[in-house]
């Protein structure tokens, strides 16, 4: 089955890294600057996974994954977050996100986690075959 991830973050750069390391990894991806478009992607493409960053103008990334779990409820979430967001941190686990990153991550960290929830499989298993 096609796995797809959405990724959320106002940060042009980190969409089109974390875009390009997932696909790698062969998933189909969509990207969203706002929590609007995050919405709009959630309901028509029902991703896997979404990554999402805390701190984003308008809808912030609580706001957001308060929506994301009502239209998806099993959907999942790994939040991104700055240095010292530890209340906001503490608040996503509670609405379900499964791990969270705090920016600058280490992108081999993420894309391993990201694996390990998407497939529920050993972070080394070689996909490149
Ligand atoms: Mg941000």
């Amino acid at each position: 089955m096609e796995q797809t991830i959405l990724i959320v973050d106002d940060q042009y750069g980190i969409r089109v890294l974390l875009q390009e390391v997932l696909e790698k990894e062969g998933y189909t991806i969509f990207q969203a600057p706002n929590g609007h478009i995050a919405l709009e992607i959630v309901k028509k493409e029902k991703p896997s996974l979404v990554l999402l960053d805390m701190k984003i103008p308008g809808m912030d990334g609580l706001e957001i994954l308060r929506h994301v779990r009502n239209l998806v409820p099993d959907i999942k979430v790994i939040m991104m977050t700055a240095y010292g967001e530890l209340d906001l941190i503490k608040e996503a686990t509670e609405l379900g996100a499964l791990a969270h990153f705090t920016k600058p991550f280490d992108i081999d960290e993420l894309r391993s986690c990201v694996n390990h929830h998407v497939r529920a499989l050993p972070d080394s298993v070689d996909q490149s075959a």
